[in-house]
């Protein structure tokens, strides 16, 4: 998967529609302390689905909405739109928006989606709002400290395989809402003998 254009409105310090594009080859951000470089990262990793006020450095998830400052009044919404390119070239449209005390609403390609089809979209792509390819400040550090656990999950977004502890997840769960369907039904059949 390739990311190619990133769109923010009214997410933290971007209160403005802003739109970030991504050549290929390298991109360079390059701004005074504060400007904003790395909310642009934590905006890709939002709009991937991550769930953690702490890791977008907020208190709660509200905190990515434009707070406000002297001059302009705060937001009642953040947006992030990431296009991006699949691996067989098919074009890929994620929007994640917030509304003050209303939670998320996802989209891809136009349709709305659960939080969950999101994440599985980018876990299947060896990417995601955890992939190791997001390197935010002192993750160097936390990398090299990490326990052998948070190491292995590293290595399987690495590999493309974190989308299977999921769905191994949700097969889980069905299983055995189907065991306790049978064990129902056979109450019901030793009833009816
Ligand atoms: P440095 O080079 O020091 O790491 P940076 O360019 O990476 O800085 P960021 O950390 O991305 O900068 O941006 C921090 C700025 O974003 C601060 O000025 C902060 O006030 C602003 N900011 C963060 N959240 C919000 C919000 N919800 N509303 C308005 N501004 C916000």
């Amino acid at each position: 998967m390739q990311i190619k254009r990133l769109k923010l409105s009214g997410f933290k310090s971007f209160v403005e529609p802003a739109e970030l594009r991504i050549e290929k080859g390298l991109t360079g951000v390059v701004g005074p302390n504060g400007c904003g470089k790395s909310n642009l990262l934590e905006a890709i990793r939002w709009v991937m689905g991550e769930n953690s006020p702490k890791s977008m450095r907020s208190g709660g998830m509200d905190d990515v909405i434009f707070a406000g400052t002297e001059q302009r009044p705060p937001r009642d919404f953040a947006e992030v739109v990431l296009h991006a390119e699949d691996d067989d070239g098919e074009d890929l449209d994620v929007m994640r928006r917030i509304e003050r005390g209303a939670g998320s609403a996802y989209r891809v390609n136009g349709n709305d989606v659960r939080a969950k089809d999101v994440s599985l979209t980018f876990a299947d792509a060896a990417t995601g709002a955890h992939s190791p390819a997001l390197v935010s400040q002192g993750k160097i550090a936390q990398v090299i400290a990490a326990k052998p656990t948070e190491r292995r999950q590293m290595l399987e977004e690495a590999a493309g395989i974190a989308g299977l502890h999921v769905r191994r997840r949700d097969a889980e769960s069905k299983l055995r809402s189907t065991e306790k369907n049978l064990e129902r039904l056979e109450d019901l059949m030793a009833g009816l003998d």
